[in-house]
């Protein structure tokens, strides 16, 4: 199968059920600020509190650094991809998952912060290719990817108002599930 085929992005409603993109004001109620300040470049998390949440590990196809259960998350996401579509993971390296800054939308820097900020959010290449933002069409092998990470509880960004097949986050529903078992309290 050719995963880098561009095909149109999904109908509305037609990934993503049930689950929904966190706000970054939840975000920041649920685990703090991770800095003191933004801008559009990745910047390293500087609130003490919030930086003990932050492990780097290797979740199956690289090592990547975010909040502690995402990176479990993703292993468990990983694994599923590995055993079900071999190919389709030999192909997947990171873009960047914690990343402290404002949201790029159209090459633009948008406040609020992103949810990278809070290292729930990843982006990944497919074949060391990038899959452009907003222009409605996405990789096959990202739609698929998608099937796996949206049982898992994580949205697909392709589904936001600007398209973002690349970007993947936990849902508001998961980081609610890891708060009621106290994944958070100290
Ligand atoms: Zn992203």
């Amino acid at each position: 199968m050719d995963y880098l085929e561009l095909i149109p992005k999904p109908a509305a409603g037609g990934v993503n059920q049930g689950i929904h993109a966190p706000s970054a004001g939840f975000l920041e109620q649920l685990l703090g600020m991770p800095r003191d300040s933004f801008t559009g470049d990745c910047q390293p998390p500087n609130n003490p509190t919030f930086k003990k949440l932050i492990a780097t590990k290797n979740v199956g196809p690289f090592k990547a650094t975010g909040l502690i259960p995402a990176l479990d998350s993703l292993t468990a996401v990983f694994t599923d991809v590995k055993a079900a579509v071999p190919d389709l993971y030999a192909l997947l390296t990171s873009n960047g998952m914690l990343c402290c800054r404002f949201r790029h939308i159209g090459g633009k820097n948008v406040p609020p912060p992103s949810s990278h900020s809070w290292g729930t959010a990843i982006d990944f290449l497919l074949d060391g290719k990038i899959d452009i933002q907003g222009d409605n069409k996405v990789f096959r092998g990202l739609g698929i990817l998608a099937k796996f990470f949206n049982a898992h509880q994580w949205i697909w960004g392709a589904a936001f108002p600007t398209e973002d097949s690349m970007h993947f986050e936990v849902s508001q529903e998961l980081l609610l599930k890891w708060k009621d078992s106290g994944t958070f309290s100290p």
